[in-house]
């Protein structure tokens, strides 16, 4: 798997220059398969760079399948998707994947975010691209290329966020975007679905001050992204999904802070990257 990330700051867009080294455009990674599928982890407004990338192969010919894993559908998530230059390419498949109660109810929630009120598009109907949905079931695992997808949802403030990992000839990685833990951080289930993941790709969006005065915003600090790395067995944390309000420095100090509380709480062999526009990881 080759995972490039395209966007890693939380809530907002944070575009300036105290943002820059790690950028400033909402969630969006993306993940190529050995046997060449690309799954796109979902649509905040770095997918719009990925797209214009998509645009010189397959994606630009209009023969470009996809599969899109959609957290939740918060505007940091689903932002770039209706400047996302691919699907306006006809002939384009995506499928997406994402947090409902049926496949129609997912697909109902993306179409709302076309209303004239919002959108110039009107109705998913006029992306050029064929669109299909499914709503991801916990304890269910999807094939996708070869990848094995699973997804549980976390708590996220007065709502749930999907996590998703991927398995691919025994490699793993998890994408944990959005973890509002409760006391005691993630629940049994949640580290059944993180253990020992090559790469845990998890929520870091405030410093823990932050935190403990903005728990309705339901996210993760540093420190409970090096608790749940540790009690998961993972192998490499990647700090993602930071503050709007955060500067490139502030960023930097997490990610030294976050060093030292990995080797504190016997981390010490956890690798340790804080996530960045333009990031690539090899697995
Ligand atoms: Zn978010």
């Amino acid at each position: 798997m080759r995972i490039t990330f395209w966007g890693v700051r939380g809530a907002i867009p944070a575009p300036g220059p105290e943002t820059n080294r790690y950028g400033g455009n909402t969630s969006c990674v993306s993940v190529m398969s050995g046997a060449g599928h690309l799954i796109i982890l979902d649509m905040g407004t770095g997918i719009v760079r990925l797209g214009h990338a998509l645009l010189a192969g397959e994606m630009g010919k209009g023969q470009g399948f996809a599969s899109v894993l959609l957290s939740h559908a918060h505007w940091d998530h689903i932002q770039g998707f209706p400047f996302f230059p691919p699907v306006f390419v006809p002939g384009n498949r995506f499928h997406v994947y994402g947090n409902a109660h049926s496949s129609g109810l997912l697909e109902g929630i993306l179409e709302g975010q076309m209303n004239p009120h919002f959108s110039p598009i009107y109705t998913l109907k006029n992306l050029g691209s064929n669109i299909s949905f499914t709503a991801v079931m916990p304890d269910e695992s999807y094939d996708l290329g070869g990848i094995e997808l699973r997804g549980r949802l976390n708590p996220h403030g007065h709502t749930s966020a999907l996590a998703f990992r991927l398995d691919e000839a025994g490699r793993s990685m998890v994408y944990a975007p959005d973890a509002g833990y409760a006391d005691g951080g993630p629940t049994p289930e949640m580290l059944e679905l993180y253990r020992g993941a090559d790469i845990l790709i998890h929520d870091a969006t405030f410093t823990p001050t932050d935190r403990a005065t903005r728990l309705d915003r339901g996210n993760a600090s540093w420190a409970d992204a090096a608790a749940a790395a540790v009690a998961a067995g993972a192998k490499h944390l990647v700090l993602f999904h930071f503050d709007q309000d955060y500067a490139d420095d502030v960023v930097d100090g997490m990610l030294h802070a976050c060093r030292s509380e990995l080797d504190r709480i016997g981390g010490k062999k956890i690798a340790l990257t804080a996530a960045a526009e333009g990031l690539e990881l090899e697995l």
